[in-house]
């Protein structure tokens, strides 16, 4: 079992398949994109899936693929069938931008990858192509229909919260209400590689706005161990809000995750630096239970958690970490 020096049982990997993406969120990436990992640089179909036997085989039971953008790698459906096929019983989930989910969306159902994040900040085709940087506002509604109207999985839409798209909470309600998906915000959290625009803001205030929508309810026998549940009563229909606060309401103490990134470094805390290379061992010829032991020694190190501070009012965030959330796997 994944146990570090907290007694935090790790069950939860998230693997970034690819660092590259097809869209170029402000507050992820800088706009000529990060430096691309070399194609040498990023680990292979297989050695993924190895990675992935390897965790598995100590104790976890949910991976979720995301990026970068996953739908982008070359190889992703191979990468989920073997890992479907070594693991039946495994909760394999995805998060992806949205853009390409269509054309995956028969393959991902046979595959049984059941619980779908799709990203989308915004309902204002304008703001979308002003955040995201590309004008693909109208495939990820589509996809949001499609993978809704499936019977075959589990559809959340995930909003970064912005003050500056405070102003359509009523219509993200109405859209989750109609499209039957849960809804969930998550504070900003701040990361070097991205541009400073679109500002922070807290979940409180984000709570607050709802409250002035519809009847609010706490929900906590749904909650997640990282999104608080409520749901708003509107116009007599019943909408399941998530809220996620990694800023002003740390979740450290119930982190159940872990991350593999494309260039075979695992971390421990999206914060932390340092976790383990995984890549170099695979490929001088590592048995599974020497890099057994090296993802263990990570895990042990495990700091008890981030000391990022958010505030809740218009300072917004005081410390950053290097990189990117698409290059670490969101
Ligand atoms: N490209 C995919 C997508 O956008 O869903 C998967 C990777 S993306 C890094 C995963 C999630 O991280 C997205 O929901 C995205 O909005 C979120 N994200 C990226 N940068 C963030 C930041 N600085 N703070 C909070 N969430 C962030
Ligand atoms: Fe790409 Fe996702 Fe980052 Fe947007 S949030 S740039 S879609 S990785």
């Amino acid at each position: 079992m994944l146990h570090d020096s907290y007694s935090r049982k790790h069950s939860y990997l998230r693997v970034s398949l690819t660092d590259k993406c097809n869209l170029r969120c402000r507050y992820c990436m800088p706009p000529g994109g990060i430096d691309w990992l070399r194609h040498d640089q990023v680990l292979r179909n297989e050695e993924f899936v190895r990675l992935v036997r390897i965790f598995v085989s100590m104790g976890v039971t949910k991976v979720r693929f995301t990026g970068g953008e996953p739908l982008v790698r070359k190889g992703f459906i191979e990468i989920t069938r073997e890992t479907r096929r070594l693991f039946p019983e495994l909760n394999l989930c995805l998060t992806t931008n949205g853009v390409l989910l269509e054309r995956f969306l028969d393959d991902l159902a046979d595959l049984r990858v059941r619980n779908i994040n799709i990203s989308l900040d915004t309902l204002s085709r304008k703001r979308y192509a002003d955040i995201t940087t590309i004008d693909a506002f109208d495939r990820v509604i589509a996809a949001i229909d499609d993978a809704s109207g499936m019977n075959s999985f589990s559809v959340k839409v995930n909003a970064v919260l912005f003050k500056e798209t405070l102003d359509e909470l009523g219509d993200f309600l109405d859209f989750a209400a109609e499209k039957n998906v849960i809804l969930r915000f998550i504070e900003r959290m701040p990361f070097t590689d991205s541009r400073g625009d679109y500002s922070f803001l807290s979940s409180d205030v984000l709570i607050e706005a709802l409250a002035g929508l519809g009847e609010l309810r706490r929900d906590n026998s749904i909650d997640t161990s990282v999104a608080m549940m409520y749901t708003v009563l509107r116009q007599g229909r019943e909408v399941k809000i998530g809220v996620i606060p990694p800023m002003t309401h740390k979740f450290c103490s119930s982190c159940n995750r872990l991350r593999l990134m494309s260039n075979g470094r695992m971390r421990t805390c999206l914060y932390d630096d340092e976790g383990a290379d995984l890549m170099e061992p695979l490929r001088s010829g590592a048995a599974d239970d020497e890099l057994a032991g090296i993802i263990m020694k990570a895990i042990r190190k495990k700091k008890e958690g981030h000391s990022i501070e958010c505030r809740s009012d218009e300072g917004g965030c005081q410390a950053l970490s290097a990189h990117s959330m698409s290059r670490i796997g969101g």
